[in-house]
């Protein structure tokens, strides 16, 4: 059994004899007539076996792969990868005759259809799987509703393919694959600019597989010559396109995690962050060394949002955060706490060292705040060598009691805990 016509030629050696093959289809016929001997044959099918294992090898891998990844990470754009993925690999299964040699060999009819399906099918999944990676809906609503479009498109080309012959309907697919692919990699490149990061991988997926199509079509015109390369690189880019989206989807569970870890209107750490940061620092402070906590809280801040807004109030926050960001030294970390409120860990300082960069802190605040709306800030220093400290939850209390006692001491000031 073979997955191509195989038709037993009987020519005594030295002698001619003329064949005639009559071949009728609804669409285009692609007919790549060869004559082997039994020997060649073998050998033929054998290398051939072996390539289509290692790709189909490589799909149902990265489908697994991904599938588990999911289970752990939960996900949208992962279940909309597998779908695509499957639906892609099986419409190349079926483009190669596999799909009817092994899945359905007694059913030539829907052997005819099944293209038209899982082209539309992957149509349907890579549009959707886009959208949920980019997070188009967000960034880019009109195309969105575009791509929506051409999901619908798809979903009636597939049912279409139920009803109407296949010479009728596989135009108007194939232009539609023309038109998703390119809005695709328009979205991709929007997403770029917006300087999503995983979008990188995103878009050099994609330039995979367009690279092969372009391989693939300069052989067809002739330009390149026609090699087991040259008439395969199609397919192998899609290979490499599903590998390189793997990867892009790892890059996007990085980026989530990042995200879940920053404050939105600030963009520094957020309290998460500062949690994390400071357990760490803490212990690392238990083996023979020292660290400090300082917890920072703006001026009547709440009079400041009734007299200026509170949109102003928000500049005030972004420009705040990036003043305490570059007013410490490499290593620090500073965090939105909540609010107005910023808690910064100080690795590797003591009470003195720590109360020093929260008076510079205070006084670049006060300094660099605009005339018209002043602002200024109150500090709490706490290190592990002013107590003894049994938590970080311990360190944190004693910085938070001393801001307390910056505030009522008249505000714009630091004060370092002492028991
Ligand atoms: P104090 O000097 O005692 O700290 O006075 P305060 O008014 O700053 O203190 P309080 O904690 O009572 O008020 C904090 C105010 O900060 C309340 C709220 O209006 C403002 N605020 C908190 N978060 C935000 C924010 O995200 N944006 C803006 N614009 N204001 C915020
Ligand atoms: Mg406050
Ligand atoms: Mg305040």
């Amino acid at each position: 059994v073979h997955r191509d016509f195989l038709f037993d030629l009987e020519v005594p050696a030295g002698e001619q004899r003329t064949f005639y093959l009559r071949a009728a289809s609804a669409g285009p016929v692609d007919l790549n007539l060869a004559i082997y001997g039994p020997h060649a044959l073998v050998a033929s099918v054998s290398g051939e076996q072996l390539a289509y294992g290692a790709y189909y090898g490589g799909f149902i891998v990265l489908v697994l792969y991904n599938f588990f990844i999911f289970l752990i990470v939960r996900d949208r754009a992962f279940v909309f990868y597998l779908l695509y993925a499957a639906s892609y690999g099986l419409y190349f299964a079926i483009h190669n005759g596999l799909a009817f040699q092994f899945l359905w060999p007694d059913s030539p009819a829907w052997g005819n259809q099944s293209l038209l399906v899982m082209l539309s099918l992957s149509l349907v999944f890579g549009m959707q799987f886009t959208r949920a990676f980019l997070d188009t809906a967000a960034f880019a609503p009109r195309l969105d509703a575009f791509a929506r479009i051409t999901q619908w498109l798809a979903v009636l080309g597939l049912l279409a393919s139920f009803i109407a012959p296949y010479a009728l309907i596989i135009l108007p697919v194939a232009i539609l694959t023309v038109i998703v692919t390119t809005l695709i990699i328009v979205l991709g490149s929007i997403g770029l600019i917006k300087g999503y990061r995983p979008a990188r991988f995103f878009m050099i997926a994609w330039g995979m597989l367009l690279t092969g199509v372009m391989i693939y079509m300069l052989k067809v015109f002739g330009v390149l010559p026609h090699n087991t390369f040259t008439q395969n690189a199609f397919q192998a880019g899609s290979l490499l396109e599903m590998v390189l989206l793997s990867l892009a989807l790892a890059s996007r569970v990085r980026e989530l995690q990042r995200q879940s870890r920053t404050d939105t209107l600030t963009r520094i750490p957020n309290r998460r962050a500062f949690d994390e940061v400071a357990a760490i620092e803490f212990e690392r402070s238990r083996r023979g060394g020292v660290m400090a906590l300082l917890v920072i809280d703006i001026d009547h801040f709440k009079r400041f949002n009734d007299e200026y807004g509170h949109a102003r109030g928000d500049e005030v926050l972004k420009q705040v955060a990036e003043k305490l960001v570059n007013g410490v030294r490499q290593g620090d970390h500073v965090c939105r706490f909540g609010g107005e409120e910023f808690a910064l860990v100080l690795p590797a300082s003591n009470g003195e060292e720590a109360e020093r960069v929260a008076g510079s802190l205070r006084k670049l605040v006060q300094e660099t705040s605009s005339a018209d709306a002043p602002i200024t800030i109150s500090v709490g220093v706490a290190s592990t060598r002013d107590g003894s400290f049994v938590s970080v939850d311990d360190l944190f209390r004693a910085a938070d009691s001393a801001l307390y006692r910056a505030k009522h001491e008249g505000r714009n000031r630091v004060v370092r805990y002492a028991p």
